[in-house]
């Protein structure tokens, strides 16, 4: 697996129409070129180019209307669309944004219950128009039971609504939006569809200050019939919740796409600048950096790639992806702001001048850990599979690399989102056993103690309700699931061991890290810090394997990418 170069890259894993979508939107950005994209980025210019470029080439029509819906040149294809995510990412956080929001928008629509609606969509989005998901109010945020926006029957079939939605992006133009609300008279949830062209609809302003738009909505008395009614109660609910499992897969995406592009601005400035009689990239800690934002990357891409493979792979009976998914959202992402971080540690002063994309990704790397449930929300979903993951996996058919050309049916029919807790996986030491390196084996007794840890210490039912607590037993668990996709994937794309050995180096470093944060909290007891202690290692120095990755893989990128001027 190599980082994407849009230069270099065929997406030979691809079909030719696919293909096609992808090299044109690389060459629609690279004919723009940095310069504008720089500008219109400051200027906060509306992304009009990219939407008319959208439309002339049917890419939402092709890349979002399910198959049954848009025949046989669409499908919903989450392999596709992390390519195309990426690539939003690797351009600019704005563009992936009206991609992501419409992605949103469409969530409910395709999970509804409302076949004019969809075949309506459907012809939406093969007219070039873009769509929108109001769920999040100004007063309550996560909190999605105390939703404000009503429907009230006026008379048989007939209601009107009226409320508020914040936060909403492409709020200003979409042909539809998804609007989640409660029924005036029974407080049941509803999804219906309004248009934000419609003058019972205002578009009160735009709450953020950037290129692309984040709108507060109202509608005034905006008359609603059941034809714009998508789904009712329990299906509505559900819809709002499966609807943001899909989407906040590509947040860790955008993350990757921008990582990546920043890390070639940055090599090629620190190789290419002399001081002290040395270039940048001799300097020993310079190296370090580089080497840990390089594996940090390497391990998102792979970990994320292999949670598409399950993602496309789920079914009522196999709802794996309901860990990896959200783990997407919070660990690529806060990975992402880590590599970034390392990065500007190197390029300094560089990473402020305006005429750099560094300085959009040093901005935008920090919206994606907080948008689709913050990274603690995600966290405290995540904890409920702890117990099963350690302690009661099933046995599963093996899930090969999924980049096979089918439309993804199971996302749009994901069903309840109850039952968490009662979620099976494969026994993780399946993958880590099956590769024996220094860092892996050091990795290995790390996660050995942390179930002790769980199993003989466990958190008493004090430290179970304080969730400051649980993020950190969060944060190692999930750790031991990023390893294991990472491994699962280092073999089906055959990743150098040296690599993996690389990438394990920083991992047990994050679990000492993590463990020591987890021994300092007060209500941590002597049992606990004992074992925390022992959570805490080092890993094995290989300074041959170190210089290798060093020169082969990464100061070997120095020239590797440019964008256009
Ligand atoms: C640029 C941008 C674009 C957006 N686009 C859209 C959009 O298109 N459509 C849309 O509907 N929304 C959108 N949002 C809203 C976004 O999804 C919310 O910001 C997000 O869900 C978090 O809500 P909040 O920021 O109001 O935080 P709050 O909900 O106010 O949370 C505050 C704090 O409480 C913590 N917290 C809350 N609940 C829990 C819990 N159960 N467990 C643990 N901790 C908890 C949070 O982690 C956070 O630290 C957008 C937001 C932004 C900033």
């Amino acid at each position: 697996m190599k980082l994407l170069n849009p230069k270099a890259e065929r997406f030979e894993h691809l079909d030719e129409p696919s293909r096609q979508i992808m090299l044109k939107t690389i060459a629609f950005f690279e004919n723009k070129g940095k310069a504008r994209l720089k500008h219109d980025d400051h200027e906060r210019v509306w992304y009009r180019d990219f939407l008319d470029f959208l439309k002339d080439n049917r890419i939402f029509s092709s890349l979002l209307t399910p198959t049954a819906y848009g025949g046989n040149d669409c499908r919903w294809d989450t392999a596709r669309n992390c390519d195309f995510s990426e690539i939003l990412g690797f351009y600019g956080l704005p563009y992936w944004y009206t991609w992501q929001v419409t992605i949103l928008g469409l969530g409910p629509i395709w999970m509804g219950q409302n076949d004019a609606v969809k075949q309506k969509t459907a012809q939406l989005l093969k007219d070039g128009e873009i769509f929108a998901f109001g769920l999040s109010e100004k007063e309550h945020g996560a909190d999605l039971y105390s939703s404000e926006m009503t429907l009230t029957e006026i008379k048989d079939c007939e209601y009107r609504a009226d409320g508020g939605k914040y936060y909403i992006g492409n709020a200003n133009e979409a042909a539809l939006v998804s609007t989640f609300g409660k029924m005036a008279d029974s407080d049941e949830y509803v999804f219906f569809v309004v248009n934000s062209r419609h003058p019972n609809y205002e578009c009160v302003k735009n709450v953020v200050n950037s290129q692309n738009y984040v709108a507060q909505y109202a509608l005034h008395s905006y008359p609603i019939t059941d034809a714009d009614i998508l789904t009712r109660g329990q299906q509505a609910w559900d819809s709002s919740l499966n609807t943001i499992n899909v989407g906040k897969f590509n947040l860790g995406w955008a993350s990757i796409g921008i990582c990546t592009h920043a890390f070639y601005e940055a090599i090629r400035h620190a190789a290419n600048r002399r001081l002290f009689n040395h270039y940048v990239t001799d300097f020993p800690h310079v190296k370090q950096l580089f080497t840990d934002a390089y594996a940090r990357l390497m391990a998102m891409k792979l970990f994320a790639a292999r949670a598409a493979d399950y993602m496309r792979s789920a079914s009522a009976t196999d709802r794996r992806y309901l860990l990896y998914n959200p783990m997407v959202k919070m660990k690529v992402t806060t990975h992402g702001e880590e590599v970034i971080n390392l990065l500007w540690d190197v390029i300094a002063a560089k990473g402020f001048e305006k005429d750099m994309y560094f300085e959009m990704a040093a901005r935008d790397i920090r919206a994606l850990p907080k948008l689709e449930g913050t990274v603690h929300v995600n966290m405290a979903l995540i904890i409920k599979f702890m117990a099963n993951y350690f302690f009661n996996p099933d046995v599963f058919p093996e899930i090969s690399r999924r980049t096979d050309p089918v439309n993804d049916d199971f996302l749009f029919n994901q069903g309840p989102t109850k039952g968490l807790g009662k979620i099976r996986f494969h026994d993780f030491q399946i993958a880590y056993n099956r590769l024996h390196l220094p860092n892996i084996e050091i990795f290995k007794a790390q996660i050995e103690v942390l179930k002790t840890f769980l199993a003989t210490a466990t958190p008493s039912a004090e430290q179970a309700k304080d969730i400051d607590f649980l993020l950190i037993v969060g944060e190692l668990f999930t750790l031991v699931a990023y390893g294991q996709l990472i491994l699962e994937n280092a073999a089906i794309q055959a990743v150098e061991n040296d690599m993996v050995d690389q990438i394990f180096d920083f991992m047990i470093r994050d679990f000492s890290k993590f463990a020591l944060q987890l021994y300092s909290k007060p209500s941590t007891t002597q049992k606990q810090m004992d074992l925390c202690l022992q959570m805490i290692q080092k890993p094995v120095a290989d300074p041959g394997r170190f210089e290798k990755i060093w020169k082969d893989e990464i100061y070997a990128l120095k020239e590797a990418y440019q964008m256009n001027d």
